[in-house]
Order: structure tokens, then sequence, then C-alpha cells
């Protein structure tokens, strides 16, 4: 046994050696990743299903790393969190965002929405939604166009404090999207509680719907009762002509993934695929 033991504990140092390296290479330049800007954003197209039409994009940071190469936001995030930065990177994301938005919008004659992810140490500054709405002004842009993505965890702490910001955030005119939607422990109770004007169904469940009959039931529920409640229905995640047709069939009013377009950065490709779908 202490032979296993000891066996064991090498193989674990090593790992631990090695992901304690890499965090604490994140944790630490971090700062220094605000200060250079070395974050950018990738934007998804967001496709209304009846007439497969672009309705927005929702934008997705990326940190470009100079030692470690691009670092996805699941790794990144979590820290950002925990080392209180991510209230810095939200109003980065949503500065940039704003600025984007309005570059793509010059460049069209159809006037599309901005899908920006929020965090919840975001919604502990006091001014927030002040500060947003003078951004919005500097950009000319209505918040209207600004869809606010949220997630269930966000009420597990301080859920007077956001109920409060939100309601503050949709007097001012954005809408709200309860992202990630079916992967929580109690959604079905949150759906009543804070009525968002949107539902993005998670593609875990997207990902079987094709397979797995259950899944497609419950996907068909979620639906539903969100039309009951005058909410709008994405689907995350869509890489398949079957996902999409069903999601067709079972009334869901837009889509993203893979399928139309992976996230894009800001650019010509990005631009010639927006007008591809105008014609
Ligand atoms: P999310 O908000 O659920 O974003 C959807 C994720 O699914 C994105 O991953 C996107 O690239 C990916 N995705 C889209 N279509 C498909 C598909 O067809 N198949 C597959 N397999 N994946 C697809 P990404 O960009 O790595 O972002 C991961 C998560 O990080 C996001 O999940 C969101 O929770 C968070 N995140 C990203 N950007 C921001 C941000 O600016 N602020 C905050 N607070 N969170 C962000
Ligand atoms: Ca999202
Ligand atoms: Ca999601
Ligand atoms: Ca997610």
């Amino acid at each position: 046994a202490k032979k296993n033991g000891k066996n064991h504990f090498s193989i674990y140092d090593g790992s631990i050696q090695s992901f304690n390296y890499r965090s604490f290479t994140i944790k630490n330049s971090m700062r220094k990743a605000i200060e250079e800007e070395q974050f950018l954003l990738h934007f998804q197209p967001r496709i209304n299903v009846k007439t497969l039409k672009i309705e927005g994009f929702e934008s997705l940071i990326r940190w470009d790393h100079p030692e470690l190469g691009l670092i996805s936001p699941f790794e990144f995030i979590p820290i950002a969190e925990q080392t209180g930065l991510m209230g810095e990177i939200g109003d980065w994301v949503f500065k940039k965002s704003c600025e984007y938005l309005t570059e793509i919008n010059s460049k069209s004659n159809i006037t599309y929405k901005m899908s920006i992810n929020f965090s919840p140490n975001q919604f502990l500054n006091k001014d927030i939604v002040d500060r947003y709405l003078q951004i919005l002004r500097e950009s000319h842009i209505s918040p209207s166009l600004i869809e606010i993505e949220i997630t269930e965890s966000l009420f597990i702490h301080n859920k007077k404090r956001v109920a409060y910001v939100l309601n503050a955030f949709r007097t001012a005119g954005f809408s709200l999207a309860l992202d990630d939607f079916g992967t929580g422990y109690s959604s079905l109770s949150y759906l009543k509680e804070f009525k968002t004007d949107v539902i993005k169904i998670d593609k875990s469940f997207v990902e079987k719907i094709t397979v797995d009959q259950d899944i497609k039931a419950i996907a068909e529920m979620i639906i539903r009762l969100a039309h009951q409640f005058n909410m709008r229905v994405v689907g995350e995640g869509v890489e398949t002509t079957e996902q999409l047709s069903i999601l067709k069939d079972l009334h869901c009013d837009e889509i993203q993934g893979y399928y139309f377009s992976k996230p894009l950065p800001y650019g010509q490709n990005l631009l010639d695929f927006i007008e591809s779908y105008h014609k």
C-alpha cells in the first residue's frame, strides 16, 4: 500500500506542479493583460430560425497571452472572478463590444443587436448602469440593441442586489437573456421569479436532441413554457442540419452554433459573412 501511495504521489505531484505554474502565470499576468489590452473579442451570429437572417451577435472574450498563447474564457474567467479583476475585464468587454457593434452596423443597412456576457462580479459595482449608459451614448447605440447574458449562478449570492441592478438595466431599455438554461438545479423557479426577454437552451441539450427523446421532450417543454411567458428562445451549439430541423419543429426562435458560424474576430471574414446573409 505504501509503495502504491508513493507512486501515486509522484505522478500527482508532477501534474500539480504544472497546473500550479499555469494558474500562477495566469493569475500574475492578468493585471498587465488589462493594461496592455491583451484580450480580444470574437463574434458569433444569432440566426432567426424562420427567416435565416442574422439578428445579432454574441461577443466572446479570448486572451492572447504572450507566453501561453490563446487562453479560453473557461480557464481565465474563474481566476479573474477570484482575484476581483472580472469587473474591469467586464467593463472592457462592454466598451469594446459597443465599439464593434457601431462598426458592424455602420457597414450594413440592417441594425444588429449585441449580446454581452456579464459576470457576477460586475453586479457589485454600484454605478454600473450609469457608466454603461454613458458608454452607449458615446457609441451612439440605443440600449435596446444590447442584450445582457446572465446565468442562474448569479442569483446564488446577493440576490437582492442582483435583482435591483437587473431591474435598473431593464428600465434603462436593455434586454436580458438567461444563458445556459437547463443546467442549473432550479431553473424553473428562476423563470417565474426573474422573467428575462430571452432564454438560451444550453448546448448540452442541443447536442443530444437528435438521439435522446427525453431531451427533446424537455426542450419542447422549455420552449413552450418560455413562449407562455412571452420569452424568446435561442438554441445554443447547433452544429448539424438535424439539430436545426428539430429546433425549428419545436418553434425555437433563434439559433447559434458552428452550423452557421464559429465565433469570428472582427474583420473581413465577419463582414463577408454578414453580407452573404443579406442576399
Ligand atoms: P457561453 O456564453 O455559453 O458561450 C457559448 C460557448 O459555446 C462559446 O464558447 C462558443 O464559442 C461555444 N460555441 C458556440 N457554438 C458552438 C457549437 O456549435 N459547438 C460547440 N461545441 N461550441 C460552440 P467560448 O467562447 O469558449 O466561451 C465559453 C464561456 O466563457 C461562455 O459560454 C461564457 O460563459 C464565458 N464568456 C465568454 N466571453 C465572456 C465575457 O466577455 N464575459 C463573461 N463574463 N463571460 C464570458
Ligand atoms: Ca453566453
Ligand atoms: Ca450559453
Ligand atoms: Ca456557458
